[in-house]
């Protein structure tokens, strides 16, 4: 064999490894039961990952075919797999600022415990700093079906300051707090807001949104911030008890006191590390009143909307995705059911229609808060009325909320190629909405299967982390079940999805409603590798078990993230929490018991 073909052998033999090196998979999971989402291929026993996509799912032989010595195989010993949990609502970059600092008491299932981890973190609070509750949970969740008393608050809180909220409806203040605050007789109710008093004109400590939640969270903004590094430290813990939930993508939804581009600094620095765990588009919410042109008017001019695209990095990756989902204080309706719907100023649509304009000019995709119907329909004014003058376009925009949309204007969005972004808030508020509008107004509420066979792109969210708690799977439960967090049946058993429908709304569903769902949100060929192999079985628990899914090993983009029990030691090992005193430390996100 001449010395020319010799060295053409060891070439060949080189390229050809090369390439089958190519195909082969990175990693490998093995006898699962892997829901794929895929109509054409439902369920599969194993799955092939290479970088960041899926390279195949089937049998466990084809799929081994992949495996060279650098794969890692992992066993799901017949667990169920799913495609990883896109929430298309959560206030994730604000709630991981203060996350560390925040005792939870979502899914806390008795008064009783609650004031108990209450009492046991005011004695470890260091002076100067608060306890704090900030949403997520409600009183029908407890066994006591009753509110906290502000005499067992203090009694629990003595001396330590706390800030106990419940959704956007009330807050609850020790006495410590009213003079470190200093709130006293004399000071007014601010707009919309109500700060109790006792027949001798004290204040008493609970302060109520009447429905406007100013009160509720410029009072939480005065409590102390964490410091910058225990800030990066928070927002990771945050991110991993997300992943901890099989999230694997947020969009999102800016918030009040979430400032652009200050209140982003964090997850800037962490973007650039490389250390965020989640897909995160993310939108910019208006926070000064008569200033909302001015400031997107100044983002626009700051960001690149469509930079992603142009550089080819995959599309939900942490960028500003577009506008909302606050546009103007005018058209926010507050959430509140314990009160009447707010009727939105006559100003609201000579404030929203030039910001819309020049999001629409600026192809900035958006998405508009509206609870009730009569708002949307006056939101839907504005948009056709923008529409006509500068196309839409196929721009990606949609409704968040919307519980109480008539089926004209599910029509009107669908003609206007918009979307809904609906979550779990009916399964904290059900009963107080029973109480206001009635049983027959909250059977569909929102009218989710309607909207579905419409044809209008549905995404499932939670709205976390105050107005209801961010566990997605007590989204799925109430979603599949129409019952509140208290067990009570809030929505028509027609108007509930079954289980595959509901868990396609919180991945490639919510992809559709920003048109992602061509590569995300399924376990397909070719589609971003982001699964979760679950610690139960979310098809065949019974309906109430539905809220302790949890996720065993998440992977995202094609990395282990998080993994637990026979997973943990191929996952990322678990960060100390920072600071010492910190809630989360001790009871960590959300609470079984
Ligand atoms: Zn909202």
């Amino acid at each position: 064999m001449t010395v020319s073909i010799f060295v053409l052998h060891i070439f060949l033999a080189l390229v050809a490894s090369v390439f089958s090196a190519r195909d082969k998979a990175g990693i490998i999971i093995i006898n699962g039961k892997i829901s794929t989402l895929d109509n054409n291929n439902r369920e599969t026993e194993a799955v092939a990952i290479r970088s960041n996509k899926i390279l195949l799912a089937g049998t466990n032989q084809d799929v081994l075919k992949l495996k060279n010595k650098a794969t890692v195989v992992i066993d799901a010993k017949g667990r169920r797999v799913i495609p990883g949990l896109f929430d298309s609502h959560l206030h994730v970059i604000r709630g991981g600022r203060f996350y560390n600092s925040e005792l939870r008491w979502d899914g806390v299932k008795t008064l009783k415990r609650a004031l108990e981890i209450l009492k046991e973190q005011a004695q470890r609070t260091p002076a100067g700093q608060w306890v704090r509750v900030v949403g997520g949970w409600n009183e029908y969740q407890f066994e006591e079906k009753r509110f906290p008393t502000l005499e067992e608050i203090n009694a629990a809180t003595g001396e330590v300051p706390v800030f106990i909220l419940y959704l956007y409806g009330k807050a609850w203040l020790n006495k410590a707090d009213l003079r470190k605050l200093n709130i006293d007789a004399t000071t007014p109710n601010p707009i919309a807001g109500l700060i109790e008093k006792d027949s001798e004109g004290n204040p008493t400590g609970l302060l109520v949104a009447e429905p406007n939640a100013f009160i509720l969270y410029s009072t939480l903004a005065k409590l102390p911030e964490l410091t910058a590094e225990e800030k990066i430290n928070s927002t990771l813990q945050y991110m991993t008890e997300l992943n901890r939930l099989g999230v694997t993508a947020v969009m999102d939804a800016g918030g009040g006191f979430q400032n652009f581009p200050d209140d982003y600094g964090i997850t800037d620095s962490l973007n650039k590390m490389g250390k965020i765990t989640v897909r995160l588009p993310y939108y910019l919410f208006a926070q000064k009143k008569g200033l909302e042109l001015n400031d997107y008017t100044k983002w626009a001019g700051m960001v690149d909307i469509d930079h992603h695209e142009k550089n080819g990095i995959n599309e939900v990756d942490y960028h500003v995705q577009g506008g909302g989902e606050n546009l103007v204080a005018d058209a926010a309706d507050f959430e509140n059911f314990l009160l009447p719907r707010p009727e939105l100023p006559a100003t609201m649509e000579a404030s929203l229609k030039p910001v819309l304009q020049l999001l629409v000019k600026k192809r900035w995709p958006f998405r508009i808060h509206a609870t009730y119907n009569e708002s949307i329909a006056r939101d839907l004014n504005v948009i056709e009325q923008v529409n006509k003058e500068t196309p839409l376009n196929g721009l990606v925009w949609f409704f968040d909320h919307a519980e109480t949309i008539s089926e004209e204007n599910m029509e009107r969005i669908k003609a206007l190629g918009g979307g809904i972004a609906i979550q779990h808030r009916m399964a904290y508020q059900g009963e107080s909405f029973i109480h206001r509008y009635g049983k027959q107004a909250a059977l569909s509420a929102p009218p989710v299967k309607r909207m579905l066979e419409i044809g209008l792109p549905v995404g499932l969210g939670t709205d976390g982390t105050r107005v209801a708690s961010y566990n997605p799977w007590v989204s799925l439960y109430w979603i599949s079940t129409g019952k509140t967090v208290g067990g009570v049946q809030v929505m028509a058993k027609e108007n509930t999805l079954d289980r595959t429908t509901a868990l396609r709304l919180f991945t490639n569903g919510g992809y559709a409603s920003i048109k992602e769902n061509h590569n995300k949100g399924k376990i397909q060929p070719g589609y971003y590798a982001d699964l979760v192999i679950l610690d139960r079985d979310y098809f065949s628990v019974p309906y109430d078990e539905i809220t302790a899914v949890s996720s065993l090993l998440t992977i995202v983009d094609g990395k282990i993230v998080y993994g637990k029990a026979d997973f943990q030691s191929i996952a990322p090992g678990p960060l100390t929490v920072l600071p010492e005193w910190s809630p989360v430390k001790y009871y960590g996100g959300y609470q079984y018991k």
